[in-house]
């Protein structure tokens, strides 16, 4: 396996704690979080020592970390398969940089995204009064969500700046969208494109050359290197004409007092203009590290194994008839190694619990921090809004949501996802 052995917690203390005995413990919850690759443990372990500051010292250690650290940079570059002006920004997370591109878009920015996102990338355009959001419909097919987005548009023009906002793979359902052809007609109307590559980039090769996209963003976490690292890779100029994220040392070239008494300064019109602070030289040399094991292990061979797990779990889940599996697209889109479904009469969060308790397999309840994807996904009408995971969020009132749906599946409150990929 290229998976880390689990920790001690996991193996022999939880699994006799919630089993009473010893069984082998599924994780399959990757698209919330997935395990380290061993070999990134292993780089990590072995860097970890001579940790230090990242362009701020000049010691050994310091000089070393500043390597490493831009080294790093220069591996997801070729990940990505960056084009020669396009700079690679470490950020903490997917969430991170997309917030960070939604503070940086031109004033007036127009934005398309489509109801379907991810809280990640369908809410931080809403945090600046002065963008326009426009969300689109949830499409039934791939096609239609190109023609939705045509559409949208067309209707628009003309206008300034535009930005379309899509997710490469869905967190909940695992099917692909057609970022090709999106990107296409994105940059037929004048508009960019940044992709949400967080549940993509695990599991497919993302070439942001190939597809045309003009930003890509994703998280170290679902990558195999949970280090608390993330990264937002594309176009420089709109990222290099807006102020620092942060601001703060590292992010200024230059500051100086002026004769009025204020400061002025100068910010680096380099990445490190959105990387004020001491960076996570473990996070982005964690990242770097998954990236070269997942190239080396070549995503032919992932793929063509993820694919098998993926008809296997198919397969089990046909044999039970109370199971819908939830799909925009149809059950047989192709899709990444995540998929939900409900079980008829059953409460999804009831259903996970048992999974985890009686079976040892871990999987998510909840609506998968895609409220609106999820509610259309089971035919359900809006609730109050809950936390990100289950409605039902608070301790102890699990049995509040233990109500089987009374009648078909558009009662279920929830879903329940299994998910999985290299190493399981
Ligand atoms: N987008 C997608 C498609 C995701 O799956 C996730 C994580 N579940 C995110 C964005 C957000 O990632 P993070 O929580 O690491 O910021």
């Amino acid at each position: 396996s290229v998976c880390a052995p689990l920790p001690v917690l996991g193996r022999d203390v939880l699994v006799p704690l919630v089993t009473g005995g010893e069984v082998d413990y599924a994780a399959l919850d990757y698209a919330a979080s997935a395990p380290a690759l061993q070999r990134v443990w292993d780089d990590v372990a072995a860097y970890a020592p001579y940790y230090g500051s990242v362009h701020r010292g000049a010691g050994y250690l310091s000089q070393l970390s500043t390597d490493l650290f831009e080294n790093a940079r220069r591996t997801v570059a070729d990940f990505l398969g960056c084009r020669a002006d396009d700079q690679v920004v470490f950020t903490r997370s997917t969430t991170d940089s997309l917030n960070l591109l939604a503070a940086a878009l031109p004033p007036g920015t127009r934005v398309f995204v489509f109801e379907t996102e991810h809280h990640a990338s369908l809410l931080p355009w809403e945090r600046r009064a002065d963008l326009a959001v426009t969300y689109l419909n949830a499409p039934r097919t791939p096609r239609q969500a190109v023609d939705t987005l045509e559409r949208a548009l067309a209707a628009r023009e003309p206008y300034g700046a535009a930005l379309v906002c899509v997710t490469g793979a869905s967190n909940v359902t695992g099917e692909l969208w057609p970022v090709r052809e999106l990107a296409a007609a994105a940059h037929a109307h004048g508009a960019r494109i940044v992709l949400d590559a967080a549940q993509l980039a695990p599991h497919h090769p993302v070439d942001i050359a190939e597809l045309d996209v003009d930003w890509v963003a994703f998280s170290g976490h679902k990558l195999y290197a949970p280090f608390g690292a993330g990264v937002l890779a594309g176009r420089a100029d709109w990222l290099q004409q807006a102020g620092p994220y942060l601001a703060g040392g590292g992010a200024s070239r230059k500051v100086a007092r002026r004769t009025d008494g204020g400061v002025d300064v100068e910010w680096h019109t380099t990445a490190a203009r959105h990387e004020a602070g001491s960076p996570n030289v473990i996070g982005a040399y964690a990242i770097a590290s998954a990236c070269q094991a997942l190239t080396e292990a070549g995503f032919e061979g992932l793929v063509a194994r993820e694919q098998e797990l993926i008809a296997a779990v198919r397969a089990g889940l046909a044999e039970v008839p109370e199971v819908r599996v939830l799909s925009l697209f149809g059950e047989d889109a192709p899709r990444v190694g995540v998929l939900s479904f409900v079980v008829e009469g059953w409460n999804s969060s009831h259903f996970a619990a048992a999974l985890s308790a009686e079976y040892g397999i871990g999987v998510r309840d909840g609506l998968f921090c895609a409220h609106p994807l999820v509610r259309t996904l089971l035919g359900s009408e809006p609730q109050e809004p809950g936390e990100c995971g289950s409605p039902e969020a608070a301790p102890g009132e699990r049995s509040e949501v233990g109500v089987p749906p009374a009648e078909g599946w558009g009662r279920s409150l929830n879903a329940i996802r299994v998910s999985f990929g290299a190493g399981t």
